[in-house]
This record gives C-alpha cells, structure tokens and sequence, in this order.
C-alpha cells in the first residue's frame, strides 16, 4: 500500500455559527425549528457563508424521534 499524503486542513478557516435562533416547525407543529447564520471566518475577512434552518425533529436522521417501544413478553 502507498501511505497517501496528509492534506492539512486550510489555515486560518473557521466556519463559526453565529448567533441561534429557535422557531416553529411548520411541518411538525413544534418549537424545534433553528435558524443560524453561518459566518466563514477566513485571514482575509469575514464572510457570511449562509443561513443554516432546520428543524430539530425533522432533519434529524441520525436521531429520530424515539420509537414508543412496546414491550411483549
Ligand atoms: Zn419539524
């Protein structure tokens, strides 16, 4: 095997979430929906890289709501 070489990762970048902002699902019909701002801190300035929404229950595959589990014997 060739060991692959380690690319660093860029210096100088931060992908900071700015400030959080809770809201109501419409989907869902829940105070679960968050808003951030996404800011891209780079050495040569400051970008708003976006705005991140989603909705704690909906978009959140790796957790789903847990299943009512039913116990049978
Ligand atoms: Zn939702």
């Amino acid at each position: 095997m060739t060991p692959h070489p380690v690319q660093p990762a860029p210096a100088g970048l931060v992908l900071h979430p700015g400030s959080l902002r809770s809201g109501w699902c419409q989907v869902c019909k829940a105070w679960t929906h968050i808003t951030a701002d996404l800011v891209l801190i780079a050495p040569d300035g400051v970008t708003t890289a976006g705005t991140w929404a989603w909705c704690e229950i909906c978009d959140d595959p790796d957790h789903p709501l847990p299943a009512r589990r039913i116990t049978r014997g």
